[in-house]
């Protein structure tokens, strides 16, 4: 019997408005027999001997290497990405899983001394983990869940978003093709209300990887609340650019437009707000203005392409919304015209703090630049509302660097570059832009509950 509404999605080139294909949506029965195949797929996943773990992961991201090209040009079809990203991109699959290869292995646990006995601890898996991720990132933010998740001996359910399947629909394929058993990944796309839904409802789902914005993140936490079920949140940003007077202004001006416009701004890492200090502020705005009129917005197929589209048309409207006709635009970049959700990268001068383009994540190539005063001042605008994802921090004077990167209350600085992600280093967000860490050596954690067993050895 069937309970949610089984459909179908046409999935769209958001460079072209053409469709690329129709994907099935699955239902809710769907989802409930996704779920128990993975239950029992879990039984014996769990245990498979590590090393022969390890050797299916590294086998799985030697198919994801081999099948490289082909991923990334389906990325760059269902998602509008540029084929320079979505190389990356799948790249990035490849080498979580070979990063978290490692792993089953290196399981440890810990030898505590106690009176009387043994005491030993274990890292035991969690059993089925749901994946609901966003239209961003599909390939990498779907293996930043399912490689950890399934070294440490879990199985996994993932759910793509409805705009963007394809990838995460290869890469289970892909799974299949490496060895790893029927069940160990599942990819089912559906709605996140029917899917997603379900997945954090389903009692047999031990544990919810959610990325997305922070309004259905909120309610996929109060869902998880009702079987205190492990959850990891990964949210929403509007992440500051931090540029001091005495920074290489020339760099800090050269690099800004990639850090806010690069996948045209969908990213939730993405310098939103670019604070420069007032004193340097009219000589950076004159640096920017050629940096962003030189960010070449064409088909992503390109290879010279910076940018590409916007995902929808929904979110085209969103974007635009903030950028009014009385909107402070100090300058804009160019975009192609004709069908496509083209979206010139756009540079605002906002005066008032409670402008919407400073305080609202717009999720498009939309950045605000403000001026401070001096370091307090630039701590306080970078941690005014209710994110702290990510942010940059510009200046020569390392004690500023440090001491302002102490003050920002965000999960991932970069001094001097924009970087925010490395497969091993720890990913996440404070206050509103999550719970939990992904990446990194630490995150095999996450997917497991730590056991303590006492064993007497005194009568
Ligand atoms: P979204 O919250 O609308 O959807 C995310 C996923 O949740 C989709 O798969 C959707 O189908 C599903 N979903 C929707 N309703 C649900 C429900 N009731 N129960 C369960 N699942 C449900 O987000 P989006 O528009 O796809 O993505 C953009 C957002 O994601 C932005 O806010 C961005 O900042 C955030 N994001 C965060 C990170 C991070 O790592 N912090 C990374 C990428 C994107």
């Amino acid at each position: 019997m069937s309970d949610g509404i089984a459909s179908s999605y046409d999935v769209v080139d958001p460079a072209t408005e053409q469709v690329l294909t129709t994907v099935p949506l699955a239902d809710g029965a769907q989802t409930d027999a996704a779920v128990a195949r993975a239950r029992r797929a879990y039984d014996s996943w769990r245990r498979v001997a590590p090393a022969d773990r390890g050797r299916l992961l590294r086998r799985f991201a030697e198919q994801v290497e081999h099948s490289l090209e082909e991923l990334a040009q389906l990325e760059v079809r269902n998602a509008g990405h540029t084929i320079g990203n979505a190389r990356w991109e799948a790249g990035n699959v490849r080498d979580v899983l070979t990063y978290y290869s490692a792993a089953p292995e290196r399981l440890f646990g810990r030898q505590i001394p106690v009176a009387g006995g043994v005491d030993i601890t274990f890292h035991e898996p969690l059993g089925v983990v749901g994946v609901i991720v966003p239209w961003n990132f599909p390939m990498p933010i779907a293996g930043w869940a399912f490689a950890p998740a399934l070294a440490a001996g879990n199985t996994v359910v993932l759910k793509p978003a409805e705009l963007t399947p394809l990838t995460a629909m290869r890469l289970a394929e892909l799974a299949l093709e490496a060895g790893l058993p029927e069940g160990v990944l599942t990819v089912l796309p559906g709605k996140g209300s029917v899917v997603g839904q379900r997945l954090v409802e389903h009692p047999d789902v031990r544990k919810i990887v959610f990325t997305g914005s922070t309004a259905v993140g909120k309610g996929v936490m109060a869902g998880c609340a009702a079987q205190v079920k492990r959850l990891t949140l990964e949210l929403g940003g509007k992440s500051a650019n931090v540029v001091f007077a005495d920074a290489d202004l020339e760099k800090a001006a050269a690099t800004a437009p990639s850090a806010v416009f690069d996948n045209a701004g969908q990213d939730c890492c993405a310098r939103s707000r670019i604070l420069v200090q007032r004193s340097a502020y009219d000589r950076f705005l004159e640096l920017l203005e050629p940096a962003v009129k030189a960010v070449r917005v064409e088909d992503p197929s390109l290879e010279t392409a910076d940018m590409g589209p916007l995902i929808s048309r929904g979110q085209w409207n969103r974007v635009a919304s903030y950028v009014p006709d009385d909107a402070p635009v100090a300058f804009r970049g160019t975009a192609p015209d004709g069908p496509g959700f083209w979206f010139a990268p756009t540079v605002l001068t906002p005066t008032d703090p409670r402008d919407r383009a400073l305080t609202e994540e717009i999720f498009g190539p939309v950045v605000a630049v403000v001026p401070f005063d001096d370091e307090a001042d630039a701590v306080r605008i970078a941690n005014e509302g209710e994110y702290g994802l990510s942010g940059s921090i510009w200046t020569r004077d390392m004690g500023t660097a440090l001491r302002v990167s102490r003050g920002i209350e965000a999960g991932n600085l970069s001094v001097n570059s924009h970087s925010s992600v490395r497969y091993s280093t720890p990913f996440g967000g404070f206050k509103q832009s999550g719970l939990g860490r992904e990446l990194g050596p630490d995150a095999l954690h996450s997917f497991t509950d730590e056991k303590n067993v006492f064993m007497a050895t005194e009568g």
